[in-house]
C-alpha cells in the first residue's frame, strides 16, 4: 500500500458506465503522447495519460467487462478497454513499472495538468493548426 504523501485518489468510468474504478497512488508524469501507436489506439491526435506509482486498481464494477490488448514489439503498448463501449481504462504496463490512467476516463477533478508533449516529432500534420480552430459551445451550426 502506497503511503506516499503525494498520493491522490483517482476515480473514473467508461462511457457506458459498466466499468468503474478507484485508484490511490502518486502521479509521476502527465503527458500528451503524439506517437503513431497512441494515435491508432485512441483514434485521436494523441493519448493523454497520467503515469503513477504502481498501485492496485480497485474495480468498483464491471471487471468482467474489461479486455486487454498488449501490442507485440520492442516499445510496449497496451490498451485496456470496456468490451461494451470501447472506452479506455487504467492498466499496469507490461513491465510493471507504472500504472497508466487514460486521463479522459476520469470522473474526479484533477489539480494537475499535462506538462509535456512526448513524441512531438511524430505528431499528426493537422494537429497544430487544429488546436487553433475556432470554438463553438456545442455543435457547429
Ligand atoms: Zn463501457
Ligand atoms: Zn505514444
Amino acid at each position: 500500500m502506497n503511503q506516499n504523501i503525494d498520493s491522490k485518489i483517482f476515480e473514473g468510468s467508461c462511457l457506458c458506465q459498466a466499468v468503474k474504478y478507484r485508484i490511490e497512488s502518486s502521479p509521476k508524469a502527465f503527458y500528451f503522447c503524439h506517437c503513431q501507436q497512441c494515435r491508432k489506439l485512441t483514434g485521436s491526435a494523441m493519448a493523454t495519460n497520467i503515469q503513477l506509482e504502481i498501485a492496485d486498481i480497485n474495480w468498483l464494477s464491471g471487471e468482467d467487462k474489461i479486455n486487454r490488448f498488449d501490442h507485440p514489439g520492442d516499445r510496449m503498448f497496451s490498451k485496456v478497454f470496456c468490451k461494451t463501449c470501447g472506452s479506455a481504462l487504467p492498466y499496469v504496463n507490461e513491465n510493471k513499472t507504472a500504472l497508466v490512467i487514460p486521463a479522459g476516463s476520469l470522473d474526479s477533478d484533477l489539480d494537475i495538468a499535462p506538462e509535456v508533449n512526448i513524441f512531438w516529432e511524430d505528431k499528426a500534420s493537422w494537429y497544430e493548426s487544429g488546436v487553433n480552430a475556432r470554438c463553438c459551445e456545442g455543435f457547429d451550426e
